[in-house]
């Protein structure tokens, strides 16, 4: 697979390199974090161009230096995008970090909802897809990163419809109810489906997301895969790695390092540890964010110092806090918060030769930081909601001498797969206090056994396994879509059964009603065709060399009300009944309704128990019908009644037809394609067309000769040679066979 990749567009907020510039020379600097790292070793893989921010404000740079900047980030392969001050104030530090992350780690109370923040935002999405517009190739496979581009997926896929598009959230996606909350909820998720493939961190943030799809937009969703109308997405859960290797080797060259070449920190923290007989560091280290629990964790500790008194002196909480997004009035408030919290319990605890919490308010170089991670035996990490939380995946990687113990909260994502920590719930102070008391007693041989499953997942599923289990599922559905893409009806195609149509002087059109001729509407009753239809149908058979037949799954009453009096022959019930033209309804099989008594109770209890959802009563067949439903409770009691009536069916000779929205019992043997099948053996046609959009109009398409054409609304693997959108475009197309 990874051979048909010509080139990797990668699409982030910042690019993986820094720029610092000085008496105008440019200083290009990798960025250490997660996102780059873990995109180095794929964009090392394939050929490679990386778009996003720089970091600077446009305005501050000079055409001359811009061409400069251009030309030094271009030999990193990057390629930067230019943002103005007030336009990052609006789109990054506005739209993105005051509404959608609050919003997504589900701080509504933060959320803030402003018209500008939003305009801004697509305006940058934009840009974005501009300079994508201008430099991507047809060969190339594009990943789109995080929350700040997403609206971006939809704008390229509109523009590039045959080009893979990957994009990957790197926070929670909220639940639907939260989610719900946004005055944009609706664009965002379009723009997010512009997608291929859609990855989350957790299979539960990939729920919410598919809920929200839904219950917003009403596709038809199996399992991992959303039917939009012309394509698919499909969305995937790929909890991010970390470079294993990298943490744990420098670990192990840590525990090398002779006195000299010790680090300032290392030597402060050897001090202290050596000043009274088992001392131990609690390590925490995050951004300086609300999201992190950091006052929560403050709180704990101090809980912890008075139900454990005898820990006094032992245990020092080091408390790493990297400044973030200072602009933010709530980061300027939780910072305060912090500052006032560590002084307080520092003034109420401390002694001569113990400080119960070290602060650092800055962020570490890397070396630092293993030194750090090296010499704490027991890390504390509490966010009251995080994405994922590499931190914690870090800790473990420096565990080199089989001990420590990681204390994790159970609302960041990585708890899902470090089972084997302590897990807390960041809110609850007692259960916190409790947990550090139970990794500082934790037996040696129970940490060992903790760490080395820990340690073994963590090294299997690194960060090159997760880009490359992205890569592979992104190209797999890419080559999905090809092979959908391949049936489009294309004006080529169209051009040839035109001209086929010409030539034809006995010519057969097969067409079902709903979702082929007219939209869904919530209620059956009310999908009477309206009078442009009614214009196309009757022109089309008006044609003294054209037979219509309108093959449907309705019951006879509608068809007789809306088209008995019109020069089209019309099958009901999927091929119960068949009327032909001015004469009477007549059955094509004799059949018995005796069973319908047996199966309405079990169709009933589905309706009582299923707001929204009625019982069809069809001559020869029963229909539950659940597009009125709330969609999840929809989806779901459809799954249990089919479970529950294919053993009611076992000997009955019934069969269940699932359509859209609806699910069907009904005589076996009896389909649209058996009745085409048998309305073809009268006559010779030398044009024969049959349209539909569900699968019971597979049968159809089976049953037809291989010299017709046959046409597929939607997007689902079909038996039809073509595939269009939507019932508009069979409209138009059967508007041009008239014409
Ligand atoms: N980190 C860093 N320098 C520091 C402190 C932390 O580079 O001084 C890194 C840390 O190693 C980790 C990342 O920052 O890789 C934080 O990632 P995490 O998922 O824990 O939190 P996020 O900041 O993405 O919310």
């Amino acid at each position: 697979m990874g051979s048909i990749v010509k080139r990797l567009v990668i699409v982030s907020n910042r690019l993986p390199v820094g720029i610092e510039i000085e008496d105008n020379k440019i200083d290009v600097k990798p960025n250490v974090g997660g996102l780059a790292t873990g995109m180095r070793s794929v964009s090392q893989k394939y050929d490679s161009l990386w778009i996003g921010w720089s970091g600077m404000h446009a305005e501050d740079l000079s055409l001359e230096m811009r061409k400069k900047t251009d030309e030094a980030l271009r030999k990193e392969k990057c390629l930067p995008v230019y943002i103005g001050k007030e336009e990052i104030d609006k789109y990054y530090y506005g739209f993105s970090n005051r509404t959608i992350w609050p919003l997504f780690h589900y701080f509504t109370q933060y959320t803030e909802y402003y018209q500008e923040f939003w305009e801004t935002y697509v305006d940058i999405n934009k840009r974005f897809a501009g300079i994508l517009k201008e430099h991507l190739r047809k060969d190339d496979v594009l990943w789109i990163h995080d929350y700040h581009l997403l609206l971006l997926p939809r704008m390229i896929k509109e523009e590039f419809p045959a080009i893979p598009v990957g994009f990957f959230l790197h926070i929670p996606f909220p639940s639907y109810e939260v989610f719900r909350i946004l005055p944009w909820r609706k664009e965002i998720i379009e723009g997010m489906l512009g997608a291929d493939l859609l990855g989350f961190h957790t299979f539960d943030y990939e729920r919410h997301f598919l809920s929200s799809v839904r219950r917003l937009l009403g596709y038809d969703i199996e399992f991992n895969r959303i039917n939009l109308r012309t394509r698919m997405s499909i969305v995937d859960a790929f909890p991010m790695g970390i470079d294993y290797g990298k943490f744990h080797q420098s670990a192990l060259e840590h525990r090398q390092k002779s006195g000299k070449d010790r680090l300032d920190i290392q030597k402060d923290i050897e001090n202290f540890l050596s000043m009274s007989p088992g001392r131990k560091l609690i390590l925490s280290i995050d951004r300086l964010d609300y999201s992190k629990g950091i006052p929560n964790r403050l709180h704990a500790f101090e809980h912890f110092l008075n139900k454990y008194p005898q820990y006094l002196e032992k245990v020092t909480l080091v408390m790493l806090a990297v400044p973030s997004r200072d602009q933010v009035e709530q980061y300027q408030l939780i910072k305060k918060e912090v500052d006032e919290l560590v002084g307080r319990i520092n003034g109420a605890y401390a002694t001569i030769n113990w400080t119960p919490v070290w602060y650092f308010y800055r962020s570490l170089p890397f070396e630092e930081l293993i030194d750090l991670y090296s010499s704490s035996e027991i890390a504390l990490i509490t966010p009251v909601r995080d994405g994922m939380n590499l931190v914690a995946k870090e800790f473990i990687a420096t565990k080199t001498e089989g001990r420590g113990v990681l204390i994790l909260s159970e609302m960041a994502g990585a708890a899902k797969e470090m089972g084997e920590a302590i897990l807390i719930n960041p809110n609850n102070m007692d259960e916190i206090a409790d947990a550090i008391h139970h990794a500082l007693e934790m037996p040696a041989e129970e940490q060992k056994q903790r760490l080395e499953v820990l340690k073994e997942r963590l090294q299997r599923y690194d960060i090159d396994k997760w880009a490359g289990d992205f890569m592979d599922s992104l190209l797999e559905v890419a080559d999905q879509q090809q092979k959908y893409l391949a049936k489009r009806l294309t004006s080529k195609w169209e051009k040839r059964m035109f001209e086929r149509y010409a030539k034809a002087n006995r010519r057969i059109f097969f067409l079902d009603y709903d979702g082929t001729l007219v939209g869904f509407r919530k209620d059956p009753k009310h999908s009477r065709p309206d009078d442009e239809l009614m214009d196309i149908l009757t022109r089309l058979a008006d044609d003294k060399n054209n037979r219509l037949v309108l093959i449907s799954g309705r019951d006879r009453d509608s068809f007789t009300r809306w088209f008995g009096d019109k020069p089209f022959d019309l099958i009901a019930e999927h091929g119960v009944w068949l009327r032909m033209q001015g004469k009477d309804w007549e059955l094509f099989e004799q059949m018995g309704t005796h069973w319908k008594e047996i199966i309405r109770p079990a169709l009933q209890f589905y309706v009582d128990r299923t707001p929204g959802t009625f019982i069809e009563d069809k001559n020869y067949s029963m229909v539950w019908h659940y597009r009125k439903a709330d969609p999840e409770l929809g989806a779901m009691r459809a799954l249990e009644l089919k479970y529950e009536l294919t053993s009611l069916l076992a000997n009955l000779d019934l069969e269940i037809l699932e359509g859209n929205k609806v699910i069907e019992v009904k005589k076996m043997g009896i389909n649209k394609g058996k009745a085409a099948a048998r309305i073809l053996q009268q006559d010779r046609y030398d044009f024969i067309f049959g349209a539909g959009d569900d699968w019971t109009d597979e049968y159809l398409f089976e049953d037809m000769p291989a010299e017709a054409f046959t046409i597929k609304v939607g997007m689902i693997n079909t038996r039809a040679s073509y595939i269009v959108n939507s019932h508009e475009a069979v409209r138009e197309l059967l508007r041009k066979f008239v014409s």
